[in-house]
């Protein structure tokens, strides 16, 4: 299937998941996520989940990750006027603005450059069995990923199992490292 009929697809079946379900998913794949080597890990980029698309939490995952981690550098995307997004340092005393379409971010913080990031968590609606994502269609990420070091890993969280193959995968589609599902964790 392509990108615009998964999309659709995706987003229903997200949003027919019940509040209990989803909290028994995020224990799930945070279970898959304690897997992951985390050797060599100082840089973490995470975002923050949109209540209205159902997104997994990711506040379980960079919590874990702040205590196994001392003096990790925790990052979240601030979209710029550029079609681009900056990586904000965040610490307990940063402030977030929610915007009307439901994205929050950071205020304000120091700009890490992409090219500090070890390991980057990414949203997605789907993933498929090559590791390619569906984003939310305007390419943020692809972009993003773009600037990143080679070796940094990319990792997304899916409720749902990868589907086969989204149909429509360009060159500058970036795909996953690491896809992780309440049952599974795929390494690409
Ligand atoms: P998503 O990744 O959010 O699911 P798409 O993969 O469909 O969305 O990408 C959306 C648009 O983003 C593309 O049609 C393309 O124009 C743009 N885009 C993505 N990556 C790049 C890139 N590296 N350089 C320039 N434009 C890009
Ligand atoms: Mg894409």
């Amino acid at each position: 299937m392509n990108k615009t009929q998964l999309r659709a697809e995706y987003k229903q079946k997200r949003s027919a998941l019940s509040p209990g379900h989803q909290l028994r998913l995020n224990d799930l794949l945070l279970l898959q996520f304690q897997q992951i080597d985390f050797s060599g890990i100082e840089c973490f980029m995470t975002y923050w989940p949109m209540q209205h698309q159902a997104e997994p939490n990711t506040h379980l995952f960079s919590g874990y990750l702040r205590h196994m981690i001392p003096g990790l550098n925790i990052l979240y995307p601030k979209v710029n006027g550029k079609d681009s997004m900056d990586a904000i340092l965040i610490n307990e005393d940063t402030v977030y603005d929610t915007s009307k379409w439901g994205i929050t971010e950071p205020r304000t913080g120091p700009v890490f450059s992409p090219q500090d990031i070890d390991m980057i968590l990414v949203p997605l609606l789907v993933f498929d069995r090559k590791g390619y994502r569906l984003g939310f269609g305007k390419g943020y990420y692809d972009r993003f990923l773009a600037q990143c070091r080679q070796d940094a890993v990319v990792v997304g969280l899916s409720y749902f199992e990868p589907v086969d193959a989204i149909s429509d995968t360009h060159e500058f589609d970036i795909p996953l490292n690491i896809g992780l599902t309440p049952d599974h964790i795929y390494e690409f």
